[in-house]
């Protein structure tokens, strides 16, 4: 039985009080990193090795009986200390050939993941914890919480504050209750097409708070820069962009927890979300086609964040015992799910396949998602077979080897 870390998320009930002592300890921890960071920085610059974790937590203690720095007494230790510790492992990650994606760490703003990490001498009492040097806070407890407390974080978004409570839990990683197989496509008109003709609506929160947004950014423009009115109207729109992300990310959990319970297996397209929402400007010799049309959807793949859906049923489907496979085949959109005839000309809408071998008539989205399962079991059955050397369907073979240098495949008579 394997460990697995998982997290919960419950708003805090906070007061006044609370929430200036708050803002004191995460503004402490900001300090401590920005100015832990900028004499890391300036050691690199004169090619010194950078301060790790003991020299600074010694230098905190020193910091900490100045004069100048004795505000940073006000906040519980072990926070500062996690924020040294994570600025050492933003370091080492920036220095660390095999993740090239990462850079060196920057200094942090108010608001932007100054969020504070208790390790250890939390309590949680049914409806509230106790932190360090805060004592106990109710908060909006929305489900139970299981498992051993490892850590929690604290921030804050929009004008509410969080906290973050991570668990570590045993997980049975038995038979899926379930042995039922879905291919899943990313649909243009909805948000899923389902192999078995289900189709779920996306959300588009932002779509459709798009107008209003500009409306009020507007509003923020005419006022006069740090006003008393132009605060009251920032807020405004940030509390409107947590709501955005707040009914989008609802709409996720919600999908992708009903999707791992009832299917074991789920087959997805390889994931082209990048080539998808490229540029469809083009280059000056060859000018893209339908710029508007393709701008508008990936707008809506990215709003709809197709990546995040993917990444949470991955991590849902493996908890429960279920698997997500990728289906690696360039036609899904192009072949027909019941008799394999692939050609462009196949779908002459974006709503609709219509095959011109047989006939066969299915909503675009579907059609693909058919083909994604098809793909996907015989892909894996192609392997299984060769073991028992089984015949195959033919028409799952022919569908799971793709037409590489063809890009036409003619009907087949047989
Ligand atoms: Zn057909």
């Amino acid at each position: 039985m394997p460990n697995i870390r998982k997290a919960y998320k419950f708003r805090l009930k906070t007061n006044r009080e609370i929430e200036e002592k708050l803002t004191r300890i995460c503004g402490s921890s900001r300090f401590l990193w920005n100015k832990a960071l900028a004499i890391n920085l300036e050691r690199l610059k004169n090619r010194h090795s950078i301060l790790r974790y003991n020299e600074l937590a010694f230098w905190l203690v020193l910091w900490k009986q100045s004069e100048e720095y004795s505000f940073l007494k006000e906040c519980p230790s072990q926070v500062l200390q996690q924020k040294l510790m994570d600025l050492e492992r933003a370091f080492m990650d920036s220095f660390d050939k095999s993740q090239p994606l990462k850079r060196l760490p920057v200094f942090k703003k108010r608001g932007l993941g100054d969020g504070i990490r208790f390790p250890q001498c939390c309590e949680i009492d049914n409806r509230r914890i106790r932190l360090p040097k805060l004592g106990w806070i109710g908060f909006h407890k929305s489900c139970d919480i299981c498992g051993k407390i490892k850590n929690i974080t604290v921030s804050k978004k929009g004008s509410k504050w969080y906290a973050s409570i991570q668990v570590e839990q045993m997980v049975q990683t038995g038979k899926h209750p379930s042995d039922s197989e879905i291919g899943l496509d990313a649909g243009v008109k909805c948000f899923a097409a389902f192999s078995d003709g289900t189709m779920v609506e996306g959300v588009h929160s932002f779509k459709k708070h798009e107008k209003t947004l500009a409306r009020e950014q507007r509003k923020l423009s005419r006022k006069v820069k740090g006003s008393e009115n132009w605060k009251k109207q920032k807020e405004k729109i940030s509390r409107f962009h947590h709501t955005i992300a707040d009914v989008r990310s609802d709409f996720l959990h919600k999908l992708s927890t009903e999707i791992s319970k009832n299917h074991v297996k789920v087959y997805v397209e390889g994931l082209r979300i990048k080539n998808m929402s490229a540029s469809a400007t083009g280059t000056q010799e060859d000018p893209g086609k339908n710029v508007k049309a393709k701008s508008g959807l990936n707008k809506s793949i990215l709003d709809q964040g197709w990546y995040e859906f993917r990444r949470q049923l991955a991590y849902k489907l493996s908890w429960k015992g279920g698997i997500l496979a990728e289906v690696d085949y360039r036609y899904t959109s192009q072949t027909c799910s019941c008799c394999g005839y692939t050609a462009q000309d196949n779908r002459k809408s974006q709503a609709v396949f219509k095959c011109l071998a047989c006939g066969y008539e299915e909503n675009a989205d579907v059609n693909a998602a058919k083909n994604i399962l098809t793909v996907g079991q015989t892909g894996m059955a192609c392997q299984a077979n060769r073991k028992s050397g089984r015949q195959q369907n033919p028409f799952r073979a022919r569908v799971s080897k793709p037409a590489e240098n063809r890009k036409e495949v003619l009907p087949v008579t047989s």
